[in-house]
């Protein structure tokens, strides 16, 4: 197949590119459809076909415009498209290898340090990392953590940090905190805010990476009102930064909220020097990198 078959950004309107309700949308989430951005290879075939009765996967159309559509080792293609060795076995391997539900105390506090508890609140990505730690709970079929005891009320949340007040640090994460509608931010940030032992409220998220869209001036403002709200997100591959995700980092950075980037050491992906040197040195850069809207 002709790369020139297969679809890129500028397939689309750009003011449908620009939106990211339209990428959620039309999320990637079979084979057909991915072929029409890349030419699907026998392996990747195979790793839809062994993980589809365990795992999901999704792709934003913003993601797979980064993929190279016809080289199966493309970074970007194999963060997001299942692969055959994913389920596999081995001896020691847990679903729940960082421990979340050993130290679960309500539906979303997980306790774990004395002074640090994150809080998980949403089981969704735009984008289904193969690597997540947390597969459990968020692409396995039979996940997630959320236990239906425990409700869909945040308060018991709030209020098991309310009754800890040791607890002066927060992390929001999941899943991907901002698949939630900024309204439920706002809820989630000001009832933090509230409490006075807390300290250091941050996000973790991969929107900037899976669909920069989604940090707009809007969700911005609502971050600023609680500052500091420290943002921290997850660029493992020097092709994730676009001038896309620049302008993300640089509209979050000029509405006052700090980002810091951790990137995973990933076999065949970025474990390599030269790789992370140039990762390190873009992200340092990434505002200059910016496109004008
Ligand atoms: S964005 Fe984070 S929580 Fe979501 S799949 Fe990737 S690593 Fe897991």
């Amino acid at each position: 197949m002709n790369r020139e078959v297969f679809l890129t950004k500028d397939s689309f309107a750009p003011d449908d590119w620009k939106s990211w309700k339209f990428h959620m949308k039309n999320l990637i989430r079979t084979e057909d459809n991915l072929a029409k951005w890349i030419n699907i290879s026998e392996r990747e075939r195979r790793g839809i076909t062994v993980t589809e009765k365990s795992y999901l996967w999704m792709i934003t159309p913003y993601y797979a415009s980064l993929m190279d559509p016809e080289d199966e080792n493309c970074p970007i293609r194999l963060q997001s498209i299942p692969h055959p060795v994913e389920t596999g076995s081995s001896s020691g391997a847990s679903v729940d290898p960082v421990g979340d539900m050993k130290y679960a105390k309500t539906r979303r506090v997980v306790h774990k340090y004395p002074n640090r508890v994150i809080l998980l609140v949403s089981d969704t990505c735009p984008v289904y990392c193969r690597h997540c730690t947390r597969k459990f709970h968020t692409t396995s079929l039979e996940g997630t953590y959320y236990n239906a005891e425990f409700g869909n009320d945040y308060e018991p949340d709030f209020e098991y940090i309310r009754q800890h007040s040791d607890i002066t640090d927060v992390l929001l994460t999941g899943g991907d905190p901002l698949t939630l509608p900024d309204s439920k931010i706002d809820m989630i940030l000001k009832n933090l805010r509230s409490i006075p032992h807390v300290e250091i409220i941050r996000i973790g998220s991969r929107y900037p990476v899976f669909l920069p869209q989604r940090i707009t001036p809007e969700l911005c403002e609502i971050l600023s009102r609680y500052h500091p709200v420290w943002f921290s997100t997850h660029f493992n591959h020097p092709v994730e930064v676009t001038g896309e995700a620049a302008a993300a980092v640089d509209m979050l950075l000029r509405h006052g909220i700090p980002v810091q980037n951790q990137s995973v050491l990933l076999k065949g992906i970025n474990d390599s020097v030269e790789i992370m040197r140039t990762l390190n040195r873009r992200l340092g850069l990434l505002p200059v990198f910016r496109t004008p809207s």
